[in-house]
């Protein structure tokens, strides 16, 4: 595969398995999504995510990675990214619920994350959610050819700023291919004291901003996984696998 700046360019083949490893994810999403109401442990999820690798036969990209126990990363409100499903968590009325999704087919990775509300949820939740989701919207307008990395950087912090929310520092998105995280790293902000590569066709891109009512300061929980915000305020993320095209970006995360 070639390489600029030591990011993998993929071919038009390496990007039709990219899609539908993405296009998988997604509908797992679709299906985790339909199944959220208030009462659902949040195992039931990871049991879903689980047979519909099996029904799609693709294979879970989280587990075992870095030794992460489980196929779905489950996050219910002040939890940020890499959340345990867990058979004693009840979802109630009112919280949040991220679930980021990852599989492998045909050696390719796609990775794709979403909050869904359960029930009805506060005016504050439901803004957070919007602002997520637009926030990578705009993120995605900018993976253009000639565009700087950090021109998609810019985009989902100024939104999210603009509009008194934080975006997470600790965590950012990803280059993605035949592994799960490859380079570039594709920050949610626009980091000081260094230039960003160059975007070309080819390059795919999982951009994923985590954003914060509160404070953007994350903790990690004793299970050392699980990223929470400091402050126990709510936290939302949205991720898409997209690939940078002649033609613009191409979101190759739906269903
Ligand atoms: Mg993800
Ligand atoms: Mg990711």
């Amino acid at each position: 595969m070639k390489k600029f700046r030591g990011i993998y360019i993929k071919n038009s083949a390496e990007i039709a398995l990219m899609r539908e490893a993405s296009r998988i994810v997604s509908v797992i999403l679709d299906a985790l999504g339909e199944a959220v109401e208030p009462g659902v442990p949040t195992m039931h999820f990871e049991d879903i995510a689980q047979d519909m690798c099996r029904r799609f036969g693709v294979q879970p990209a989280f587990q075992g990675y870095g030794g992460f126990p489980f196929a779905l990363c489950c996050s219910v409100n002040e939890e940020i990214v890499h959340g345990f499903p867990s058979r004693e968590r009840i979802l109630r009325e009112g919280d949040v619920v991220s679930f980021d999704m990852g599989v492998i087919y045909e050696r390719f990775y796609g990775d794709s994350a979403r909050t869904y509300p359960v029930g009805t949820v506060s005016e504050q939740a439901r803004t957070l959610l919007d602002v997520t989701r637009e926030s990578l919207n705009r993120g995605i307008a900018q993976a253009m050819p000639g565009n700087n990395l950090y021109d998609v950087s810019r985009a989902v912090q100024d939104y999210v700023e603009g509009l008194g929310f934080s975006v997470v520092r600790r965590f950012v998105g990803h280059g993605i291919g035949s592994k799960l995280h490859e380079k570039p790293e594709v920050p949610n902000f626009v980091p000081s004291g260094t230039v960003g590569p160059v975007l070309k066709p080819g390059m795919v891109l999982a951009i994923e901003p985590m954003v914060c009512v509160g404070s953007y300061e994350v903790e990690i929980l004793e299970d050392k996984w699980t990223a929470v915000t400091k402050d126990r305020k709510l936290s939302a993320h949205f991720e898409h696998t997209v690939a940078v095209t002649h033609d613009g970006p191409v979101v190759l995360s739906v269903s």
